[in-house]
């Protein structure tokens, strides 16, 4: 079942479209990120579904019903800010009994949802706490527990954990994905962190200059870019310019590097990018490309090494058993595992 729909929506501030012609469908349930770079229109698409700004183009669908005119409060969607906008004049209670006072609902009846939500996010015997006198992990449970006071049909939450530090953010991220499966509501957070959509994500939408550049479940994302600016973006990848060939095979520098059936051709005959994983290659006597160890990093877990490849910088990784027995300057074979290479359009710099 679709939760949302959006048809064709666009936003224009002046001359600059923030979002640009976006139709994307919702499945009810489902954990979405929507992932991009700075200023790429992440946070105006947020709002366009919130009711929050006006929509220049298009139309949304909450299920069959059509509300690109509702009001925000009429949508009874749940919101969390990125400040957050808890009151602090209020207590921890009455934060997230706010958006039930507002409707109406009675005192006994916002005391038993209160007490259930501060069950919910483990925040029990703190609804007398002032906002002031919590920790930063605490004000954010408060807001996501005043985001589902009205059990929201849809819940939308605007960078929420981009102000703690790293650990408690990973914390947050588990706990936040498993609220979120137990409650089954639809669910859609801005990030810019793709790490952080990757491992809480059903469905990301990556976005570049107000205009969807893929959307799909993480790892297809990971796997199978639609782009180079996707494959460059999420996660890491080593993207060298080269040419397609009629054959199938590809030239890259000098080198004409034959593709395994598993690999994937995302481009026309011509100059094209090629993507490769870093943990896609592998040491290998006989494999096609030769470069010179620049930099070996030992992380314990895995050993990241780089190499100079041409006017390229390759990154590698390898389990510690796997690791190549080489030093700084000697010289590595290494071939492509079979599926690791994607063929992708050529970016606009290198069309241009
Ligand atoms: P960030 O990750 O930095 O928060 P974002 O992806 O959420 O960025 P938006 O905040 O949606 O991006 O902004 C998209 C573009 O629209 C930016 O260029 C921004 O400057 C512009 N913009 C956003 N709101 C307005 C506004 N009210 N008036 C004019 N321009 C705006």
């Amino acid at each position: 079942m679709t939760a949302l729909s959006l048809r064709g929506m666009s936003k224009r501030f002046g001359s600059l479209a923030a979002v640009d012609d976006v139709s994307i469908k919702i499945p009810a349930g489902c954990f979405v990120c929507l992932l991009g770079p700075s200023g790429c229109g992440k946070t105006t698409l947020l709002r366009l579904i919130a009711g929050l700004e006006e929509p220049s183009a298009g139309s949304l669908h909450a299920g069959e019903r059509e509300i690109t005119g509702l009001a925000p409060n009429q949508r009874e969607f749940g919101m969390v800010f990125q400040s957050l906008a808890l009151f602090p004049h209020l207590d921890v209670a009455e934060n997230i009994g706010y958006p039930l006072a507002i409707r109406g609902h009675s005192r006994s009846a916002r005391t038993e949802r209160v007490a259930e939500l501060l069950d919910l996010v483990q925040l029990s015997g703190l609804g007398k706490r002032r906002i002031h006198q919590l920790s930063g992990g605490q004000r954010q449970r408060v807001a996501i527990a005043r985001g589902l006071a009205i059990d929201p049909k849809v819940f939308l939450l605007d960078e929420p954990l981009s102000a703690l530090d790293a650990n408690l953010r990973e914390h947050m991220q588990v706990e936040l994905r498993q609220l979120q499966q137990r409650l089954g509501v639809t669910t859609l957070v801005v990030t810019h962190d793709q790490k952080e959509a990757l491992t809480m994500a059903d469905l990301v939408i990556v976005m570049k200059d107000g205009k969807v550049q893929q959307a799909g479940a993480p790892m297809e994302i990971y796997r199978d870019p639609a782009n180079a600016f996707v494959a460059g973006f999420i996660g890491q990848s080593n993207l060298l310019p080269c040419t397609l060939a009629a054959d199938g095979s590809v030239g890259i520098d000098g080198l004409q590097l034959k593709l395994a059936p598993q690999d994937r051709i995302k481009a026309k005959p011509g100059p094209a990018m090629l993507s490769i994983r870093p943990e896609d290659l592998r040491p290998d006597p006989q494999g096609p490309i030769e470069a010179r160890v620049a930099f070996i990093r030992d992380l314990g877990e895995s050993v990241q090494i780089a190499l100079d490849f041409g006017e390229t910088r390759l990154q590698a990784v390898f389990a510690p058993r796997e690791r190549p027995q080489v030093a700084i300057g000697d010289s590595l074979r290494l071939a492509p595992a079979p599926g690791g290479v994607v063929v992708l359009a050529p970016s606009a710099e290198q069309a241009a």
